[in-house]
C-alpha cells in the first residue's frame, strides 16, 4: 500500500495509473478506522481497480472547535488495517494540500432544503463544510466511484445533489451501516464514549426497531414520540427523531400510512453526539 502525504505526488502517482484503464474508487475518511470504513474500503475494491482512501480531519465540518479537538486520531493502525483489507493508497493530506488559499470561500453549491433539516439544522456550517472538503478530495482524487456510508444518511443526500448539481460525473456507490453486536452503529466516536454511556447508547438501535414495529399499528406521530421518551428515559438527550421519506428525506405525515419511511436520529449520549438511521417501513 502506497501511503501518500502531498498531492503533487498523488497526482503524479494517478497520472501513470491513468494508463491502465482499471477504475478508481475512492473512500474520503476521517480516520479512527472501524470496520464500517473497511466495509468501504471492501465495497470499493469491487470495482476491481485502485482502491485510494483519504483520512482528513475535515475542521470545516465541525460546527464546534471542541468537537473538532476532541475527535480521536490513531494513524499508525488505522494504516495497518488499510493495508490488511485490500486498500491500494492511503492519502493523508495537510490541511494546506485540502485549502492552499484557505477555507474561507464558498463553492457554487447550495444543499437547498437539506441544510435546514436534522443535521443541517442541528449543525449550522457543517453541509457546507463537508461539500467544500469531498468537492476538493473529489478534484485531487477524480476518481469514476466514491463510496459513502449510509450511516450518515443526510451527509449522502448532500453529496448526490452535489454531484448533479455540480456535474462532477463520479458514481456514488453507497454501503448498508455496520454495527457493532448491540446494533450501536460504528463510528469513531464511540471511542468517546464513557462505558455507561456506551452501554445506554444501544437504546439508539432499539428505539428504531421498536419504531419499525410501532409504525405497523401507530400513527407516524405517536411511534415517533415513542422512541423519543425511550431514548430519554435510557439517559441520552436526544437531538431529534425523524420518520422521513428515504428520497427527500422530507418528514411524513400520519396521512402518509404507505411508503417507505426511514428513521433518523441524533442524540447525546452525555457528552458524545450520535446519529444514526434506518429504514423502519418499505
Ligand atoms: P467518517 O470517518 O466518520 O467521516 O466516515 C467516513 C465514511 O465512512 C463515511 O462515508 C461514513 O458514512 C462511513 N461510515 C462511518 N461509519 C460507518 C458504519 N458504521 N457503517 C458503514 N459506513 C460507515
Amino acid at each position: 500500500m502506497l501511503i501518500i502525504n502531498e498531492s503533487r505526488e498523488l497526482n503524479s502517482f494517478l497520472s501513470l495509473f491513468e494508463l491502465t484503464g482499471l477504475k478508481v474508487a475512492f473512500v474520503p475518511t476521517m480516520g479512527a478506522l472501524h470496520q464500517g470504513h473497511i466495509a468501504l474500503i471492501r465495497k470499493a475494491n469491487q470495482s476491481g481497480g485502485l482502491v485510494v482512501c483519504s483520512i482528513f480531519i475535515n475542521p470545516t465540518q465541525f460546527n464546534k472547535t471542541e468537537d473538532f479537538e476532541k475527535y480521536p486520531v490513531q494513524a499508525e493502525s488505522d494504516i495497518d488495517l488499510l493495508k490488511a483489507n485490500g486498500c491500494d493508497v492511503v492519502f493523508l493530506p495537510k490541511k494546506e494540500e485540502i485549502y492552499p488559499n484557505g477555507t474561507d470561500y464558498d463553492l457554487p453549491f447550495d444543499p437547498g432544503y437539506l441544510d435546514d433539516i436534522m443535521e443541517g439544522k442541528f449543525r449550522p456550517g457543517h453541509f457546507k463544510g463537508v461539500a467544500q472538503v469531498v468537492y476538493r478530495l473529489l478534484e485531487l482524487v477524480q476518481p469514476h466511484e466514491l463510496v459513502m456510508g449510509e450511516k450518515d444518511f443526510q451527509q449522502v443526500a448532500v453529496i448526490r445533489k452535489m454531484i448533479a448539481d455540480m456535474e462532477l460525473g463520479v458514481e456514488l456507490v453507497t454501503c448498508r451501516t455496520v454495527r457493532e453486536k448491540d446494533g450501536l452503529a460504528m463510528s469513531s466516536r464511540n471511542l468517546l464514549l464513557k462505558a455507561d454511556y456506551r452501554e445506554k447508547a444501544t437504546v439508539i438501535y432499539q428505539s428504531m426497531v421498536e419504531c419499525r414495529e410501532n409504525l405497523k399499528s401507530m400513527k407516524a406521530s405517536q411511534a415517533k414520540k415513542m422512541a423519543i421518551e425511550k431514548i430519554e428515559s435510557a439517559g441520552l438527550k436526544p437531538e431529534y427523531f425523524e420518520l422521513v421519506d428515504p428520497f427527500t428525506l422530507l418528514s411524513i405525515s400520519d396521512e402518509q400510512t404507505k411508503g417507505p419511511v426511514q428513521a433518523c436520529v441524533a442524540a447525546w449520549a452525555g457528552n458524545v453526539r450520535l446519529i444514526d438511521n434506518m429504514p423502519v417501513r418499505h
